[in-house]
């Protein structure tokens, strides 16, 4: 099994959309009529976003198997998402992961977990920029957006969180509530716990130090970044994550063996993973305020994907 292309760019800023295994996937799911909640976790190449959507999958798989105990030194890390050894070959767009997976949520409902990679390969202050369509998309699309950035957070990270947040709330402005529903800021490789510890908390901390960094260097009148995440976010959040190792950085045939990964870093993801797919944190997916099951979610690819298709 391995991960499926929903969207890709294309030269001349075309995005393209891939809808027959999708389709396949979604529409012919057993749970196609569940709520769905989508996890995406977006970025730049060769930043460890498909090591960490791993430890998704890896949860949910032993979840399946009614296994506690998910991260045993003596297992590996299931490498669904595959590596990437080298920067060459590197497509721009938004995979899936076929399996969808079932979850609970705080009022014993049982929704449905889709996992997705949206990978860019530039950054993207301008706004007419392909990457930025591109995770305009996948905040589109997702309930849970993970923005992955590496070793700290600053003020052009969050510039591009604004512009491709601010363009994706475009599409939604009739909407009665905020447009999207959680955003998590994933910092790895984060060098200072002695300033802000790793995990939640810590987080929290740095993201309200940037923001207000950017507030004060900003003129009154501006939409601060803070103000435009906040409104199109009901919930934001930053999760500062350990480096995992010199194994995991740099070995190339590095196998997803836990035993080589650092203890601390495998601590702060099991936290991480079990944070964002606890019952009382599960988020499903809405448009307008009506929840979107795994079908509608076919629908809303194909819909976007068209709008975004010149
Ligand atoms: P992606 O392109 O963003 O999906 O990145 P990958 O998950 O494929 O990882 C790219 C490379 O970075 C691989 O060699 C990984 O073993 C390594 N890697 C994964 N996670 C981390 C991390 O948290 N820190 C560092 N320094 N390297 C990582």
């Amino acid at each position: 099994m391995s991960p499926l292309q929903i969207f890709k760019l294309a030269e001349e800023n075309k995005i393209i959309l891939f809808t027959d295994e999708v389709e396949n996937a979604l529409k012919n799911s057993v749970l196609k009529d569940r709520k769905v909640c989508v996890i995406s976790v977006a970025g730049i190449f060769r930043q460890g976003k498909s090591f960490v959507l791993n430890f998704f999958l890896h949860f949910l798989k032993k979840k399946i198997q009614k296994i506690e105990k998910w991260i045993d030194p003596d297992d590996k890390l299931f490498l669904g998402f595959s590596w990437k050894s080298t920067t060459e070959g590197i497509t721009e767009g938004i995979l899936m992961w076929p399996e969808i997976f079932l979850t609970e949520t705080e009022s014993n409902d049982e929704i449905a977990i889709i996992l997705m990679d949206t990978q860019g390969t530039a950054d993207h202050t301008t706004s007419g920029t392909q990457s930025a369509s591109l995770f305009a998309l996948s905040v589109l699309i997702s309930s849970v957006q993970i923005y992955n950035v590496k070793n700290h957070l600053n003020t052009d990270h969050l510039k591009n969180l604004q512009v491709f947040t601010g363009y994706g709330g475009t599409y939604c402005e009739n909407s009665p509530e905020k447009p999207f529903q959680k955003l998590v800021i994933l910092v790895r490789d984060w060098e200072y716990p002695f300033e802000y510890d790793y995990g939640f908390e810590g987080g929290k901390m740095l993201l309200e130090a940037v923001f207000r960094k950017h507030r004060e260097s900003q003129q009154e009148e501006l939409t601060t970044i803070q103000e435009t995440i906040e409104e199109n976010f009901e919930q934001v959040g930053c999760f500062l994550m350990p480096h995992p190792g010199k194994e995991v950085a740099t070995n190339p045939n590095f196998d997803g063996n836990f035993d080589c990964v650092d203890d601390e870093f495998l601590g702060c993801v099991e936290t991480f993973v079990e944070t964002i797919l606890a019952p009382e944190n599960v988020v499903p997916k809405k448009i307008n305020g009506e929840f979107v099951t795994v079908q509608g979610l076919l629908e809303l690819i194909k819909m976007y994907g068209n709008h975004f298709k010149e």
